[in-house]
């Protein structure tokens, strides 16, 4: 490749956004097995804040966020929190944005909806809350979202999927579940979802409880999720260089590691909301 060629791809790969979060497809399946796990307070409390574009369906508003970004430019370092590399997220170290103003990061912002949601005098409009909150919890669980700051969590990370060029990034949020749901689940996003569900039941069963379970009572777990991120970043990232083909051998790594993040995703979304308007009806929810 051209030294010129070189810059237009690097230019491109920076102008990119920085990280478009867990594609419509991942955040569709952690809002449907978040559905499965909403006590029934909670289940009507989500259904009355949804717009009514969603049809009473919480998974159809989950990727609102990601079509807001250049509505709410604000918004956009609210989707992830890199770090420098170490395989570790630190919230005091690591939450801000590229000017540096704290709380501006992925964490920060799915404790500051939680709060605005248990808040009824909030200034924000809690139907946005919310969809920011689904979608967020969402991506604080895709590893590339903790990712190196130098490489954009992975975004200038140039790579081949199979024979299709694309980023790392990109693999993470959308390349490894589309080759899931073509070699194993017929291209059908529900049985993909099953198939997740089932597991969770079965294979996870033992560690779904610990999942859910979050001491803190004025923020949420969400800095515990995004260190298991970068922890799996550091995996994600292990032998992957600029231009280097990724195949079967990186998808039967990553597959798993991703199916269970959606798993996790879902059953802490849903242990979040049961936890705001269960506590509005005076019910505390067990932990
Ligand atoms: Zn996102």
């Amino acid at each position: 490749m051209g030294l010129l060629m070189l810059l237009l791809v690097v230019a491109a790969a920076a102008s990119a956004p920085a990280a478009d979060a867990w594609g419509k497809e991942g955040h569709y399946m952690t809002c449907k097995i978040a559905d499965n796990f909403l006590t029934e307070e909670a289940a009507a409390a989500v259904k009355g804040l949804l717009p009514a574009w969603a049809n009473g369906e919480l998974a159809e508003a989950c990727s609102w966020a990601d079509s807001q970004r250049f509505r709410y430019k604000w918004s956009s370092p609210l989707h992830f929190a890199d770090t420098p590399g170490d395989c570790e997220f630190s919230y005091a170290r690591d939450c801000h944005d590229t000017k540096g103003e704290k709380d501006r990061c992925v964490v920060g912002a799915i404790n500051n909806y939680t709060a605005a949601l248990k808040d009824s005098s909030s200034p924000y409009d809690p139907t946005e809350s919310l969809m920011f909150l689904a979608h967020f919890v969402g991506d604080v669980h895709q590893p590339l979202h903790c990712g190196h700051a130098d490489d954009l969590g992975g975004n200038t990370i140039i790579v081949h999927w199979y024979t299709r060029k694309g980023n790392l990034h990109h693999v993470w949020d959308v390349s490894v579940i589309e080759t899931a749901m073509k070699d194993f689940y017929d291209n059908d996003q529900a049985t993909m979802i099953e198939a997740i569900q089932r597991n969770i039941t079965d294979v996870w069963s033992n560690e779904e409880k610990q999942w859910e379970a979050c001491r803190l009572r004025t923020k949420t777990c969400a800095e515990t999720y995004a260190k298991e991120s970068a922890l799996l970043a550091c995996d994600a990232y292990e032998g992957v260089e600029q231009d280097i083909t990724l195949g079967d051998d990186y998808f039967f790594k990553a597959l798993p590691v991703v199916e269970k993040r959606i798993a996790q995703g879902g059953v802490r979304l849903a242990a979040i909301l049961n936890r705001i308007f269960g506590e509005k009806n005076g019910r505390v929810q067990s932990s």
